[in-house]
């Protein structure tokens, strides 16, 4: 029998399938499974992907060396999506393999200096720990290693190191029955007062056993002791795996008793109609903040769950909505495994692997867990779905929409996309009848949705000197502080590139052939639209009105912080950005110190903008709506009106009533006005138009073609090229916009140049775009790398 391999490398040095023989002593290898194979002079970790009788190749076909784990880390699911998915996005297959694992299975390799002859075996040299040949620096150590390579008296080994580890645990059981305790008791002396109490605990609590270490310790039942009972067969001691569960703390809740309202009813009946007929049907579940959306969620995971079958729930990066993961397992207990980034390796190997021996049936995670290893899926979640981090910014650039759609298919079970503001895609497919539309229309809890108001900076007074806030937005906030209601403070990171603002009129600079705002490049002193290529100089005056009072926008969370401070002596402030985060677990601490009303403002970025619930909320302010506006992205609209739904939503979610203060220097601006109402079906139909007239999706689909060289004349070169070949081959109706350099047009040393391509129809393009990518590969000259990103989420 023949195995197909990939082998676990860096995925730009090779991603071919390579044949090996399965030795018999190997005959429990199968698709999925992780083998050691050799791989030119080295040894090296692969994958398993099809198993075949013959072969084409007519050479002799090198053994397999090893199989790494029992069960095949990999389902044939997964190894089949990879396929799928390598030719679908353009990437290395190896790449989506090693995405689909945690990362402690990913090989690491080692080149290791082994001895070889018996005299080298016994020189004191060997007798220490193994050498790493990378890792030698002394000169003479060095010089004694190479003639050790060159009398033969040592080799080099690559050693495929499997950091994956497994946490074990002393577990004590009773070896006894019960009655022979009570003998024992009554035979050991009064004085033996330790040994009596453990085995009064062995009659009096026998239920509780098998009991940790950690356990019997805490009973004050030392090592010492414990040995000595083994010793006389008391009882007996083993090593066991224990899990490390990220969700410890987390108890288990009865499912309060709400009704669900008409609507949620309803939305239920056909999600549990689709499960129960095993349909691979998208559902659409649009339903304003606080519709009850999650009830809808984990009641159809309740039925998925009576059906036999197990269900996968994403959730915008995990950490940023860590009361909703509680939500899912206080509602399934045990059963719940989550994966997200946040999770130490050790925690993440765990969860990952009670999925894959089907411990767990229901998987909360963000983008990454729709790889999941979960087989027998009877329903798909995707909270949020419009959310930008579900598609990977880096190869593998997957959506994890898309990923779902295809487990979706494969298992025969419905994918429910919810959101208060679903991605115009989404809401597009819906209108085509593609996906099932579902509304949830009011709030869930009878709670009024909170009054939005607009304040306009240009008209506005600033509190203090550094024009962050306003005196209402001040005043406001003056007010909760006296009656003890909080307040959270949002600063739109979005954008914070230098766009040109007048602080009079309100005008932005704007591409006058793509209506995107232009970035200004200091060092060129030019502002330049990363669309189309067009550029012009930095105006020195509003080209609008003359105003000499132009901004390069951006401000900071630490200024307003600071601002705060002064104009609020002894305000209890908790900061919440990248760099007050960044610590494992922090995000959580600073959420449950203003939970706990440690703090009278949370003040953030967009991090803080989702999920989050907090009764004692009573007013939301954003500082600058619009920076995001300007970002020169086709979804720039559509991106703010979702953030300033989504933020809104987070005042006023309890008894009291909340407010929220928008400050934006663009009042009339569709998409701050429709968020000021929540108006989503008529920024649906606008923000529509708008694409339509700009040609852009979900009228028309996007690839971008990004390529990158060592030196900025062959990049554009490079691009030029493929830009001829596009247009030679693609339909006179098709847009092929560029090349023009990248935001970021160097980066590590690379120059980047892009291309980007808009179509309605083109069966081929995926095929030459292929053709393209396997030709750039083969140039080895300048560094040449072309990345191609199908729909991409940004295009600057
Ligand atoms: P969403 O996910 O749509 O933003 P949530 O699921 O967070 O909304 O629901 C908002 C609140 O309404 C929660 O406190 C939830 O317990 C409550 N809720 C949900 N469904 C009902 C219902 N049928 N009756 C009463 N309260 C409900
Ligand atoms: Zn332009
Ligand atoms: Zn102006």
């Amino acid at each position: 029998m023949i195995a197909q391999v990939i082998v676990d490398i860096a995925a730009s040095q090779t991603d071919r399938v390579f044949e090996y023989h399965i030795p018999d002593d190997l005959s429990g290898v199968a698709i999925g499974s992780r083998v050691v194979v050799p791989f030119g002079k080295r040894k090296l970790q692969g994958f398993v992907v099809g198993i075949s009788k013959t072969t084409d190749y007519d050479g002799k076909l090198r053994d397999l060396l090893l199989v790494t784990d029992e069960q095949p880390p990999l389902t044939k699911e997964l190894v089949e999506l990879s396929a799928f998915l390598a030719k679908a996005i353009f990437a290395f297959r190896i790449s989506i393999l090693q995405t689909m694992l945690p990362r402690v299975m990913r090989a690491n390799y080692r080149k290791i200096l082994i001895p070889l002859t018996p005299e080298a075996k016994k020189l004191p040299y060997f007798q220490q720990t193994a050498h790493e040949v990378d890792k030698i620096t002394d000169p003479e150590e060095l010089k004694f290693v190479q003639k050790l390579l060159k009398d033969n008296q040592a080799k080099i080994e690559y050693l495929v190191e499997n950091q994956a580890k497994e946490k074990h645990e002393l577990i004590y059981l009773p070896a006894l029955a019960n009655g022979q305790y009570q003998e024992l008791y009554e035979q050991t002396r009064k004085t033996a007062t330790k040994q009596r109490a453990l085995l009064m605990d062995l009659v009096t609590a026998r239920n509780s056993y098998p009991k940790s270490g950690s356990a019997m310790h805490d009973q004050g039942f030392s090592s010492a002791l414990l040995k000595a009972a083994e010793e006389k067969g008391w009882i007996k001691c083993k090593e066991v795996e224990v899990y490390r569960d990220p969700l410890a703390d987390v108890a288990s809740k009865k499912p309060a008793e709400l009704k669900l309202n008409p609507e949620q009813a309803k939305a239920l009946a056909k999600i549990g109609q689709a499960i129960s007929d095993q349909q691979a049907h998208p559902f659409l579940l649009e339903g304003v903040t606080g519709s009850g959306k999650t009830e809808v969620y984990l009641r159809a995971i309740s039925q998925a769950l009576s059906a036999g079958r197990n269900a996968l729930m994403l959730v915008p990066e995990i950490s940023l909505t860590p009361q909703m993961v509680r939500q899912v397992r206080e509602r399934f207990g045990q059963e719940v495994a989550v994966l997200h980034s946040a999770l130490s390796d050790g925690e993440r190997y765990d969860e990952w692997r009670r999925i894959r021996r089907g411990e767990a049936r229901v998987v909360v995670g963000a983008r990454s867990a729709v790889f999941a290893p979960l087989e027998n899926i009877g329903l798909i979640i995707i909270d949020e779905e419009h959310e930008a981090s579900y598609k990977q910014e880096d190869n593998p650039r997957y959506h994890a929409r898309d990923v779902a759609l295809w487990r979706a298919k494969f298992h025969h079970c419905p994918l429910v996309l919810g959101s208060a503001t679903p991605s115009l895609a989404s809401r597009a497919r819906a209108q085509k009848g593609l996906y099932t539309l579902l509304r949830l229309t009011e709030r869930a809890n009878q709670h009024p949705l909170p009054e939005v108001k607009i304040i306009d900076l240009k008209q506005a007074a600033f509190a203090g000197g550094q024009y962050d806030l306003s005196t209402e937005l001040a005043s406001a906030i003056q007010e909760r502080l006296a009656r003890h209601e909080q307040v959270i403070l949002m600063l739109n990171r979005r954008g914070f590139a230098n766009f040109m603002l007048c602080r009079d009129c309100g005008f932005v600079l704007q591409c006058p052939n793509c209506d995107l705002s232009l970035t200004m490049h200091k060092a060129a002193g030019e502002m330049r639209c990363h669309y189309c290529g067009h550029h012009e100089p930095i105006p020195k005056r509003c080209p609008n009105c003359h105003s000499s009072q132009i901004r390069f926008m951006g401000t900071g969370t630490q200024k307003v912080e600071q601002e705060l401070t002064e104009l609020f002596p002894g305000v209890r402030i908790i900061r919440m950005d990248v760099d007050t985060t960044r610590r494992k677990g922090s995000y959580k601490r600073k959420l449950d110190a203003f939970g706990r009303k440690e703090a009278d403002i949370l003040l953030g970025t967009q991090m803080i903008a989702k999920g989050l619930d907090f009764p004692n909320v009573t007013l939301v302010g954003v500082i600058n709506a619009d920076t995001g506006l300007w970002v020169p992205d086709y979804n720039a609209s559509e991106r703010t009106f979702q953030l300033l739904t989504q933020v809104a939503g987070r005042a006023g979610r309890a008894e009291k009533k909340g407010q929220v203060l928008i400050q934006t220097y663009n009042p009339e601006h569709y998409a701050i006005r429709l968020a000021q109402t929540q108006d989503y079906e008529q920024f649906y139909r606008y923000e529509m138009r708008m694409r339509h007239a700009g040609d852009y999706p979900p009228y028309y689909y996007t690839v971008l073609i990004s390529v990158a060289a060592k030196n900025e004349t062959n990049a554009a070169r490079e691009a030029f090229k493929i830009r001829r070949q596009l247009n030679q081959q693609l339909h006179p109706e098709t847009i092929v916009l560029g090349p023009t350099p990248s935001a970021i047009s160097r980066l590590k040393n690379q120059y980047y140049y892009q291309i980007l391509v808009k179509y309605k129809k083109e069966p081929k393009l995926n095929d030459l775009l292929h053709q393209i990518q396997d030709a750039g590969q083969k140039v080895k000259k300048y560094g040449l790398t072309i990345n191609i990103d199908n729909e991409p989420e940004r295009i600057m």
